[in-house]
């Protein structure tokens, strides 16, 4: 009750000195693995200083924003993004994509506002810090974990594993093992590394749910007793065997892993973004189509405010008010296909929250690049003409044109597997896509060298700078 009344107090300060201090807004970009987030924030911050080519952001367009600049995060124990890399990377004399995201980093972009309101010509101009947090989703459908106990875990873990073909070597591995037998450090680190070598395989097979997180992206716990663990059969198992061990480290990866992640970072989140490589999954199959529905579920589940008793406890009522689900490299596909892709989000964003039986933040669904790779072209094929996409391959420098294939106009079409009937149908040439970046080349008759970035950041924060 004490504590209830003074972190009262101390978050009502907080708001009261909002209004003579410089207001923050956390921005969360998360996504599964290869989603885009190093490219989303990099392009986003790049755009923000430069503000020319964002006319879908009201501020940017208006001249609302004064100055834009980059500052000391508040932070210290987090690591920085490393934005000037990343830039360098991606327009750099020799263009390539810039390494992914591993863990948590953070960025504060600085926005000097024009003033707003009433008052606002007696007050100046106003500062806004955003600080962007980039975080692997990996992480996020962790939060689902902390509802099991191992027996639980485990029984929906070998179920997945028994599933899928990735996890032949796991499967091995535990007929192997023998849970019930006394604690032995070779058999535990044999079976947790085919566990994980498992996950990554099932991830880059284009399936979403592979947690725990910390298996795919370790940070500085890889090798550490927290993440040398694997489902097991039902017990009982005995006192020190590798099950009862196996056992004790699943609750110690919730409490000194999953807990102080969502406390740290995920809690303090004002605003969020899930970037989701919707066309990959598609590419995939419908299987992983499926499981990114599932994740998606997972983590609008983590959103929803009273969903679980330890969330409730952490978050004190603080909501995030915004949700951004955005499909990434709509620059893959021609522009008349961008609405059928939204759609397709639109559809698996309306069937999570059912899921998740949501009931929060404002949400939104999206199609965009944020660094576009290609241009459009018509070419004649036949008496009919193909929209196409034209960019540079990654594997061997050409400059190519494709046309990858057309979307379903009915998203209902991939998202029931059983009527989408064999386990490719995105064709045409859609595999084979993978170009570098080149945002220099991107003509003046094209646009900016994004696709709907400034949308995504108009619904993001477009609110609080005007
Ligand atoms: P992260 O793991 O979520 O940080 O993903 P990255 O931001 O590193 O992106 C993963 C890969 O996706 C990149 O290396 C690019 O190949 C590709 N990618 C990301 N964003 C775009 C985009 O806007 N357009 C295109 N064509 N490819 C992109």
């Amino acid at each position: 009750m004490i504590g209830d009344i003074t972190d009262g107090i101390r978050r009502g300060l907080r708001g009261v000195g909002e209004v003579f201090a410089e207001p923050t807004l956390r921005l969360g970009v998360t996504g599964l693995s290869r989603a885009g987030k190093t490219v989303f924030i990099t392009s986003l911050v790049a755009n923000l200083l430069e503000r020319g080519r964002m006319p879908g952001l009201r501020a940017a367009a208006t001249g609302a924003i004064q100055a834009a600049y980059l500052q000391p995060q508040p932070d210290d124990t987090v690591p920085r993004f490393d934005y000037e890399t990343h830039l360098a990377a991606m327009t750099g004399p020799d263009p390539h994509w810039p390494d992914s995201t591993r863990a948590v980093s953070e960025l504060r972009l600085s926005l000097r506002l024009r003033p707003s309101g009433l008052l606002g010509g007696m007050r100046g101009p106003r500062v806004l810090h955003l600080d962007i947090v980039d975080y692997p989703g990996e992480w996020l459908l962790d939060l689902g974990l902390l509802d099991l106990d191992f027996a639980s875990w485990s029984r929906g873990a070998l179920e997945r594993a028994r599933a899928r073909e990735e996890a032949a070597g796991f499967n091995a591995a535990l007929a192997g093992l023998d849970p019930a037998a006394p604690w032995d450090e070779r058999a535990a680190q044999t079976v947790a590394a085919a566990f994980a070598a498992y996950l990554a395989r099932a991830r880059e097979a284009g399936f979403s749910d592979c947690t725990p997180g910390r298996f795919l992206l370790p940070g500085d716990l890889a090798g550490s007793p927290v993440l040398t663990f694997a489902p097991l059969p039902p017990g009982p198992y005995g006192r020190r065997t590798i099950g009862a061990e196996f056992a004790r480290r699943f609750e110690a990866y919730k409490r000194e892993v999953v807990r102080p992640f969502f406390r740290d970072h995920f809690a303090r989140i004002d605003r969020q973004v899930v970037l989701m490589d919707v066309l990959g999954a598609i590419h995939a199959g419908p299987r992983a189509v499926e499981d990114m529905r599932g994740a998606m579920a997972g983590i609008l589940g983590a959103f929803r405010p009273g969903r679980n008793a330890f969330l409730s406890e952490i978050l004190r009522g603080k909501r995030v008010e915004r949700i951004l689900f955005a499909a990434t490299k709509a620059d893959h596909i021609h522009h008349g296909q961008h609405d059928r892709l939204t759609a397709i989000v639109e559809a698996m964003m309306a069937e999570a929250r059912a899921r998740a039986d949501y009931a929060g933040a404002e949400t939104r669904a999206m199609s965009l690049a944020a660094l576009r790779a290609t241009t459009e072209d018509r070419v004649a094929h036949g008496d009919a003409t193909l929209d196409m996409v034209r960019g540079t391959l990654l594997e061997d420098g050409r400059r190519a044109a494709f046309h990858p294939g057309d979307l379903p106009e009915d998203p209902r079409v991939l998202l029931a597997p059983a009527q989408a009937g064999g386990d490719r149908w995105l064709d045409g040439d859609y595999a084979v896509m993978r170009f570098a970046p080149q945002p220099a080349r991107i003509g003046q008759g094209d646009g900016p060298p994004h696709i709907r970035l400034d949308r995504a950041a108009e619904f993001l924060i477009g609110d609080r700078l005007l």
